[in-house]
């Protein structure tokens, strides 16, 4: 068994004194790895592919909240819309409409994070800062609440580096809080994996995404 029980009881108890909420990230991981976490108190889980998504939403409890947290294709978007309780990685214009159209059918309205660009490295995705304007357009639509930004920084030891780009988009994120550029305040920031989440949370992250230190390290295939 890989999961850490230990590890998770001591991170979960230093968030919850922090008051940052923890999503399990468990791409690759098998659902009684996933069910061990369950049995512990986990709720919140996250996961990168649709396909893997839907095999383990069939066969683990229903009040589970589901998060994604991959990059999503807009013609998957129908395949989670009836459950899927956080959508963190939302990248474009065209997705959050297709997020909207796919939530009417179902009769729902689904939480959606914009995802920023805040990485120096090409390979990322996300919004820039401009483009945030989306916010105000997103507004408009019926069927999705956007409620916060999500952003990774990048993939480095240089810890200052981290830093700086985590506190731009904590900066960014503020700026939401007392603009009169959206209507409702944002209320989630979603950044921090297990390499970074301490210098996130020290950044004003309030939702950090942590997967191997909780269930091991992950070999590049489902287990
Ligand atoms: C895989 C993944 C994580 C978790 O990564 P760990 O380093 O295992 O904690 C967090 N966020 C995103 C977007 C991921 O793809």
């Amino acid at each position: 068994m890989s999961v850490d029980i230990e590890a998770y009881s001591a991170i979960k108890k230093k968030l919850t004194d922090q008051s940052v909420n923890l999503v399990a990230v468990s791409k690759f991981k098998s659902v009684e790895d996933i069910k061990v976490l369950y049995d512990a108190g986990q709720r919140d889980f996250g996961e990168n592919f649709v396909q893997e998504l839907l095999l383990k939403q069939e066969q683990l409890p229903k009040d589970i909240n589901w998060h994604f947290i991959g990059h999503l294709q807009s013609n998957k978007v129908k395949y989670i819309a009836g459950f899927i309780h956080l959508i963190h990685g939302v990248d474009s214009a065209k997705l959050l409409l297709e997020i909207n159209k796919q939530a009417k059918k179902c009769e729902r309205t689904i939480s959606c994070l914009l995802q920023v660009y805040i990485a120096e490295e090409e390979t990322k995705y996300g919004f820039s800062e401009k483009e945030l304007s989306v916010l105000k357009e997103s507004e408009s639509l019926t069927n999705v609440e956007v409620k916060g930004l999500m952003g990774m920084a990048s993939f480095t030891e240089d810890k200052e580096k981290i830093k700086n780009e985590f506190s731009k988009l904590a900066t960014i994120y503020k700026s939401f809080g007392t603009s009169n550029l959206v209507a409702k305040p944002l209320s989630i920031l979603s950044m921090g994996m297990s390499s970074d989440y301490e210098i996130a949370t020290q950044c004003g992250s309030n939702m950090v995404r942590i997967g191997s230190l909780l269930f091991g390290s992950r070999t590049n295939s489902p287990s």
